[in-house]
């Protein structure tokens, strides 16, 4: 569950996905302007990137090397995995800050 540091109350997770690096949200109970905690979507987003570029690298090394069809099922799968779990996860993990 996400809150607002100035109220202490729960911000909606719909709220959430529209909040980027470069945006803020207004919390619906106190109106403050809230924007994410940039070092730990950074760190989700690293580990993420890692996560998937390491596993996507080894898929397409093995599909080089065995030519067999089932690995690019899996390339072609688990990039939206990845990526859609990455993005859960920085909901999940997201820290917010009041705007002054
Ligand atoms: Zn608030």
């Amino acid at each position: 569950m996400v809150t607002c540091p100035k109220c202490g109350k729960s911000v909606p997770a719909w709220k959430l996905t529209l909040l980027t690096n470069f945006s803020a949200i207004t919390c619906p109970t106190c109106s403050a302007k809230l924007r994410a905690n940039k070092r730990i979507n950074s760190l989700i987003g690293g580990i993420g990137g890692g996560v998937g570029g390491g596993l996507g690298g080894l898929l397409v090394t093995l599909w080089f090397h065995t030519k067999e069809v089932v690995y690019r099922m899996f390339i072609i799968a688990l990039f939206p995995l990845i990526f859609l779990a990455a993005w859960l996860a920085s909901i999940k993990f997201m820290k917010l800050e009041a705007l002054e």
